[in-house]
């Protein structure tokens, strides 16, 4: 399942990470595009399962879903696309390519303070 390789490897980043610190690791956040195939409760729960016994036990994961670029053909900027009025908000034109999606990424680890 691609949410398990995605927690596998998430773990392992975080892990590393709390290795380095030498600290607990209490929550994550992680962007993804929204047409990155990722459910929210199956990452958690993937993760929370793997996560168990490591110093990674109890963590929070917070997943966000960015929106889609788009790039206007007329004027060239760069906008999030809103599929309910896909226009470009600098000049309005409905002419645009979609941007790449957004990969997954994790963003912020916070640790447990003392
Ligand atoms: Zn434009």
């Amino acid at each position: 399942m691609h949410e398990t390789m995605v927690a596998e490897s998430l773990l392992a980043t975080i892990s590393d990470e709390a290795a380095k610190q030498n600290a607990k690791p209490v929550s994550a956040r992680i962007s993804c595009g929204m047409l990155n195939a990722i459910n929210d409760e199956v990452l958690c729960f993937a993760f929370e399962a793997i996560a168990k016994d490591t110093v990674c036990e109890g963590m929070k994961l917070q997943v966000e879903h960015k929106p889609i670029q788009g790039r206007c053909k007329n004027c060239k900027q760069s906008f999030d696309v809103e599929f309910c009025r896909p226009s470009c908000p600098t000049c309005g034109s409905e002419e645009f390519d979609l941007l790449p999606d957004a990969p997954l990424l994790l963003e912020t680890i916070e640790f447990e303070t003392e």
